[in-house]
């Protein structure tokens, strides 16, 4: 056995996938969960209907490579995602576009700021809130700060305990203002869900004979990193160690902890058929939940009774809740490169995905990354 490969998400199981089947060698791949998947992980509920245990995630990608990949595991059936934000009594398409000018602001109005927007920005180009807010132009300035305040500050200070400018502009990106009418949230070429669920599909991944499984195990309990070097089982282990776990934990905290963001997950099921008009309604200035998701609209099923999601953000504690979001700040930025310094002096070992390489991963990202990987370390 020459690769142990601790942690079964999505980074973990591509890479024990490619080793298996590509290099034909035996992987070992532990997870102290009692599932595979990680947070990407799906199963169904008493209703039947298949929720999304650790939040919701929608595949969207305009990576051919990685929809072609995965494709050898799984069928896929069409699913575009679509968020409401309430704001001021109403349901409105997000990320903000010219479908919510209109609902949210009288039609002369909304008929200039288009026009503005028009004679700034391409049609169907994204402009980080951000950038927006440091426009020249007073009507879009005006426009900048209704989003700022309405769809923004509010909902990063429940996300992220902070507000849009002190953390990394590239988070407040992910839901720029969309100069279009699309009003779906991503706007990529590939936009699916696995037919049969995400979970199906790592299983297929993961049915190989060179593979074996241990869930249920913290890699501490079978693994010792001891003056640079790896002890698996008490024996010394010269084979690979692939780490998709918190580099932190890794090396016993010593330059102190790396923080990120948690969420409480609320699962509730109504007896009612139906409960909101999108997959996912944002609440950006009411509630101490971010977003409610109605898990029927993403997977459609027939039933009298729907169940919805409510996420609450909260500090990450070790030992406590689950680790999601790392937050970006420099400082933290400085403390991960401290650890990623010490990894690099263990010739054994290498480090993949979000908690790993401390990144904002959406799953298609993760998935290129760990094919990236592959490629350059082990193929071959
Ligand atoms: N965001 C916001 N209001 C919204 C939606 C998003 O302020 O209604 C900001 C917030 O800072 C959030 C970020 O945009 O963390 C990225 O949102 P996304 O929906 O991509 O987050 P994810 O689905 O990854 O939790």
């Amino acid at each position: 056995m020459n690769y142990l490969i601790i942690g079964a998400g999505l980074s973990g199981m591509v890479l024990a996938e490619r080793i298996a089947s590509q290099r034909n060698e035996k992987v070992l791949l532990v997870d102290r969960r009692d599932h595979i998947g990680g947070n990407c992980y799906d199963e169904k509920n008493e209703a039947n209907i298949l929720i999304h245990k650790y939040g919701p995630h929608l595949f969207h990608t305009d990576n051919k490579a990685v929809v072609d990949y995965l494709s050898a595991f799984t069928e896929w059936e069409v699913y575009n995602h679509k968020v409401l934000a309430y704001i001021d009594g109403r349901e409105v398409p997000i990320p903000f576009n010219f479908n919510t000018l209109y609902k949210v602001f009288p039609p002369e109005l909304a008929q200039k700021l288009e026009q503005k927007l028009l004679a700034a920005y391409p049609y169907n180009s994204k402009v980080p809130i951000l950038e927006l807010k440091q426009s020249a132009d007073e009507d879009l300035q005006f426009l900048a700060d209704y989003i700022y305040e309405k769809i923004f500050v509010n909902y990063t200070a429940k996300q992220w305990g902070m507000k849009p400018e002190e953390i990394d502009g590239a988070v407040t990106a992910r839901v720029p203002v969309f100069v279009g009418r699309d009003d779906r949230y991503f706007n990529d070429t590939y936009q699916m869900l696995p037919k049969q669920g995400y979970t199906a599909m790592f299983r297929n991944m993961l049915d190989h004979p060179n593979i074996k499984l241990m869930l249920n195990t913290d890699f501490k309990e079978i693994c010792e990193l001891k003056d640079g070097k790896f002890y698996l089982f008490g024996q010394p282990f010269d084979g690979q160690v692939i780490y998709t776990g918190q580099i932190d934990e890794l090396f016993a905290y010593q330059f102190g902890e790396l923080p990120y963001r948690s969420v409480r997950m609320e699962f509730e099921t109504l007896s009612r058929r139906w409960y909101q008009d999108a997959a996912t309604v944002n609440y950006p200035n009411q509630y101490a939940f971010t977003r409610i998701t109605e898990f029927k609209h993403i997977h459609p099923i027939d039933r009298d009774r729907t169940t919805i999601l409510k996420e609450y953000p909260e500090p990450y504690v070790i030992g406590k809740n689950t680790p999601y979001y790392p937050v970006f700040t420099d400082e933290n930025q400085r403390k991960y490169a401290q650890y990623k310094d010490l990894a690099a002096q263990i010739p054994n070992l290498t480090l993949v995905g979000r908690l790993a390489e401390y990144r904002y991963f959406d799953m298609d990202d993760a998935i290129e990354n760990a094919l990236h990987v592959y490629q350059n370390k082990f193929e071959g």
